[in-house]
């Protein structure tokens, strides 16, 4: 699993769609036209998303180290 993941500030979101678009992963949805949402398991942590973004709503977070 990717080491980064990309999360959204909905507050902030326009909902604009952008990084919706550049997501090869589909790992992005617009929730009823209202905000983007990123689904983490999906996520390959490439960034695209977070330098589309024209509201600067997304952030990359590192995914917590999990021992087991
Ligand atoms: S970081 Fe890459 S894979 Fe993850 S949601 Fe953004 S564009 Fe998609
Ligand atoms: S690019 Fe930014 S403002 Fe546009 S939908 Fe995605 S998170 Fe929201």
């Amino acid at each position: 699993m990717a080491k980064r993941y990309a999360e959204v500030n909905k507050n902030r979101c326009v909902a604009c769609g952008e990084c919706m678009y550049v997501c090869l992963k589909g790992a992005i949805k617009i929730i009823h036209g209202r905000y983007a949402l990123s689904n983490s398991d999906k996520c390959i942590g490439c960034g695209l998303c977070e330098k589309s973004c024209p509201a600067g709503c997304i952030t990359m977070m590192h995914r917590e180290q999990v021992s087991e």
